[in-house]
Order: structure tokens, then sequence, then C-alpha cells
């Protein structure tokens, strides 16, 4: 039913997490001839220590194993930028030509990268297609490469590169970055926060794009009676695709929820896939929600887009759930307000209306009626006010409760989710006491947490002290409101 932060995925380890399968790119492939003579080439230079780049002999060398331009220029230990990569190593391979010296013609790839660099014009237009219809301003990228690859290029790399030569993986970042730069123009490359993660597998040229949730914060009133906070699952079916009999198809358990009446209207504007909804706090699906609204934070995962007019957007919400639930305060939020929201235990002010009257027990012990007509009694009680029971006697043991604190052990009602054991909470306040011959009504601010329909009730002695406690009266409550989360 409710949303926990555990349940969401966490990019931050998605991203650095990586892939954790070593799989190993040499495994398909057939070993040649050529691969023995290759070995005993390097066994060979280390012995005949062959100065390393920047010198020409180390350069040579370089060319002669079949060198990329992109790698000579990294590993010649000459100053370069990306952009520049590839025509200084082309200058480089010049040189060394005319020095006479010329690559094997058994070379078939780069050993350093295998061709990724020469290659990586195709990956930009394959990561350029992948992101089309996508709308987004910060990206971030991410390489995968086998470690045996990533082993292989530093052990090379250390006997003919020139000394403090970049590493295979930075500089595949650093130089697919500034290629991507040049063709998204509008778009800033980070390293984190990015609201799309790319993700590219350099063995397979495999890509995946993630898209980071869109948060917004608002205030929501919930003019309405019986619509639950979140979405809730049908109970038959658990929420099954396609539902059941009993929730017609719907797979929900009420057919609507705040949670969707302000978050179906904007996934669709965003064209994400589902919503999250985290409320400061919530209310019974039975009590409504007014005053200046509850703060929430709605999460809108996978959107396809992400930058609109909030008030537009609120508008459209308050028009599409016209007298039912209404947004204000429309902004732009992060996903670390998620836990604020969900850690400030603010005070709220009730309006609560409810029914007084003598213990219908206390009737049905005193008189001699079947089982039958005593269901009934207890079912819909009979109220009768006591002679002297004034008004002015009713106001009086009210508000007296200003001040108190609650005693409260968990109500029954929620026994069954919640751990059984006695909560302190204070009550802050009591005003617009309204006193009629069996109902009265109150307005009580509280703090965080306190069980208000108990707080009248007593829910069988189990909040001390209580409205029915006060009056030795039964109290029923008959609606209940909030007017004002006091937080924010
Ligand atoms: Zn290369
Ligand atoms: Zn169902």
């Amino acid at each position: 039913m409710s949303e926990s932060n555990d349940e969401e995925e966490d990019w931050s380890n998605y991203a650095s997490a990586g892939y954790s399968s070593a799989y190993d790119p040499w495994a398909d492939l057939v070993p040649q001839e050529e691969t023995e003579d290759f070995d005993d080439d390097f066994e060979m230079d280390e012995f005949a220590s062959i100065r390393p780049p920047p010198s020409d002999e180390g350069l040579d060398h370089l060319v002669s194993i079949g060198t990329c331009d992109y790698c000579i220029a990294r590993l010649s230990g000459q100053p370069f930028s990306w952009d520049g990569a590839q025509n200084l190593g082309a200058t480089i391979r010049k040189s060394s030509d005319e020095r006479g010296a010329t690559k094997g013609d058994d070379v078939q790839f780069c050993p350093f990268c295998e061709d990724l660099f020469v290659d990586m014009d195709v990956l930009v237009e394959e990561i350029k297609s992948k992101l089309s219809g996508i709308e987004f301003k910060k990206m971030q990228i991410g390489a995968h490469f086998a470690k045996s690859h990533v082993a292989e290029e530093d052990d090379l790399r250390t006997r003919n590169g020139a000394t403090g030569s970049q590493a295979l993986k930075s500089a595949f970042n650093d130089a697919l970055s500034q290629k991507l730069k040049l063709e998204l123009k509008d778009v800033e490359l980070v390293k984190e926060q990015p609201e799309i993660m790319v993700l590219i597998d350099t063995l397979t040229f495999n890509i995946t794009a993630e898209l980071r949730s869109l948060y917004l914060y608002g205030r929501y009133r919930k003019l309405k009676r019986g619509i639950p906070q979140t979405r809730w699952p049908c109970r038959a079916c658990k929420g099954r695709d396609g539902g059941c009999e009993s929730c017609d198809e719907t797979g929900l358990q009420y057919p609507t929820s705040v949670q969707d009446q302000i978050g179906e209207p904007l996934r669709v504007a965003f064209q994400a896939k589902n919503t999250a909804f985290h409320g400061m706090g919530r209310e019974d699906i039975d009590v409504r929600c007014l005053g200046r609204g509850r703060p929430f934070v709605i999460e809108f995962k996978s959107p396809l887009r992400r930058y609109a007019d909030l008030s537009e957007l609120t508008e459209l919400v308050n028009a599409t759930s016209a007298g039912s639930v209404e947004i204000s305060e429309l902004r732009a939020s992060r996903r670390s307000e998620v836990a604020r929201i969900k850690g400030t235990a603010a005070e709220k002010s009730y309006t609560i209306r409810f029914k007084y009257g003598p213990d219908p027990h206390v009737i049905a012990e005193t008189t001699t009626e079947s089982d039958e007509q005593s269901e009934e009694i207890e079912e819909q009680p009979k109220i009768e006010s006591p002679a002297e029971l004034t008004p002015e006697f009713v106001k009086e043991m009210i508000a007296s409760l200003e001040g108190v604190t609650l005693e409260q052990r968990t109500p029954q009602r929620v026994s069954h989710r919640r751990a059984d054991k006695v909560r302190k909470r204070q009550v802050v306040s009591i005003s617009e006491i309204l006193v009629e011959p069996n109902e009265a009504e109150m307005t009580v601010r509280c703090e965080s947490g306190t069980y208000v329909k108990e707080l009248v009730h007593s829910d069988e002695g189990r909040t001390v002290p209580s409205v029915a406690e006060k009056l030795g009266l039964v109290c029923e409550v008959i609606w209940l409101d909030v007017n004002d989360v006091h937080a924010d």
C-alpha cells in the first residue's frame, strides 16, 4: 500500500555499481598462431627496453603494434585535447612512417582500445537515436568494460605508453563526453544528479537509458470523504493485473485516490510510467482535509517529459478533480524531500462532530430484552441526554481537555498493522466548542500522531482521558475534518 524508500530503485547505487559479471571478452576468440609471436615480442620488448614515448623509438613501437590514432595521442606523452586527438595521432603516425615504422599486416584491432575510439561515431549515433523523444538537460554517462580488457590495457599501457598516460576507462569517458557535447548542444554532462543516465556496454555496444524520477511538491485539499490518500490494491485479488470481479477488473479497492486524482493527469502530461505518493501523514478515508491542505511529494517514474508550467498543471489537476481534490503550491522537488515530508511531525488541527449520550449497555443491562434486540441497541445507540446534563457542563468538560497529555493505547481499528503500545500525545488547544442536545462539535489542535477519534470516544478506555470519560457518556464520531497541517 504505502511506498517505502527501499522499494525505489537506488539510482546512485545503480550508477556506481556498474555490472557485476566479470565476463571474459577473449573467451570466444580462437587462439591464433600469431598470438605466440605477439607475446614473444612483448617479452623481447622488455629485454630490449625500448624507450617509451615521447621518444621516437617508443612512438614507432606504438605504430608498429597497430595502435589507433586516438590511443597514439593518448599514450604519446604529448599534451592534447580529445577533439584534436585523432589529428595528433595521425601526425605522429606520419612521422613514424617516414622513419620506416609500419603496422604489422596481422594486426586487426588497436591492441589498447580494441577500436572503441575508432567506432565512437557509430556509438554516438546509437546513443542519439536511443534518446530521441526524451526531454532532458542533464545527462550522465557510464561505461562498462570487461575486467580483463581493463587489466590487459593497463599492462600494455604501462609497458608501451608514456609515463602518466590516461587509463582506458577515463579516456573513453572523456572522448565520448567530448563528442556528445558537440552533438547534444543543450545537454549538460554531469557527474551526479542526472536526469538521464546512459550506460554503455563496451563489449556488446548495448546501450541502456535510465530516466531519473521527477519529483513535485505541493499541498492537497481533500474535499470529499471516501477517498484514500494512496492507491489501495483490491483486497480480494491483491491488485493483480486485470483485477477481479469484486473490483470491476480495476485491481483497486477504491475507484480513486488522492494519488490518482493528482497523479494521473500529471503522469499523462509527463509521459511517465507510474507514480509514487508521499504525504506528510495521512487522513483516514472518511476524513476530509481542508484549510491550506496537506503537504506531499509525488514522484513520476521514467518521465519522457520533465519541463512544464506548474501553474498550468495545477489548473489541470484542479479542473479534472473538481470538487474532490485540489492542489496548490506546486513546485519542483527532489528525492531527499520525501524523507523530510515523511519525517516531519506536524501538529494538526481538526474539527470533529460527535453524538453523546448514555451508555447503551447500561440500558441493555437494566431492561430484559432478547439478544437480538440488545444487538440492535448496540448498533444504533439510542441517545438521550439526562436532565442534569446541561450544555454548560458539556462545554466545560470538553474544554478541560485542553493542554492535557493523552495516553493512547494503539486503537483496535489499527491494531492489526501497528504494534500494541501506549503513546503519549498532547492536546495543544481546543476551541470553537458547539454544544447541542445530543451532538457537539469542537476544533482541536494536537500533536502529530494523535488518534483524534479516540480522543472523543476513548476506544473502550484505551485513550485516557477522553471526552467520553469526562462526560461519563458514550460518544460516537459523526465526522472529522483536518483543518490544517501546521508545517512548511
Ligand atoms: Zn585505440
Ligand atoms: Zn480485485
